[in-house]
């Protein structure tokens, strides 16, 4: 080699038997939205309450870590659970926002617990749902859905209400 002549650069980016890239460049996904953990996961979680013809959507995006993901899908969840029931077009909305709420749970459940310190505070994950009283509100209208639904079973079997 001589001084101002560079090498010759190899055109070929792949000499034969050298193995292939394993997998495409992929840039990192973005960290936990809440406390900075680099595993997270996109998700959303959404709270409604509603009270006749009124009703409140609050939306929570993500991306979550796996314990922000809890701690979130637990306050929502129990929020809707005990006032999202109250009004009407919100009762159907509810069912779809537990439905949602389920899944993205199960997104952020994929992830591994911890990998790395967060960056900031994590959410408080708190009491799993079944221990929260507040959230058995949501027995009252279920209760009503079942004594309507056996109502009707009644009244098509005997005639009588
Ligand atoms: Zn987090």
């Amino acid at each position: 080699m001589t001084i101002g002549s560079p090498e010759p650069i190899d055109p070929t980016p792949l000499r034969p038997g050298y193995p292939p890239p394993a997998q495409a460049y992929l840039p990192p996904a973005p960290p936990c939205r809440y406390c900075g953990l680099p595993s997270a996961a996109p998700a959303q979680f959404r709270a409604i309450t509603a009270f006749l013809f009124f009703m409140t959507i609050r939306t929570m995006p993500g991306p979550f870590c796996r314990t922000c993901g809890v701690a979130t899908f637990r306050a929502t969840t129990a929020t809707t659970l005990a006032l999202g029931w109250w009004g009407f077009p919100a009762f159907l909305l509810n069912l779809i926002f537990i439905g949602t709420n389920l899944n993205a749970l199960r997104t952020v459940k994929r992830l591994p617990a911890v990998n790395a310190l967060p960056l900031g505070p994590q959410l408080d994950v708190g009491k799993p749902l079944h221990r929260r009283p507040f959230a058995y509100i949501a027995l009252v209208p279920l209760a009503w859905i079942l004594f309507a639904i056996a109502g009707l079973i009644t009244h098509a079997i005997t005639g009588r209400w």
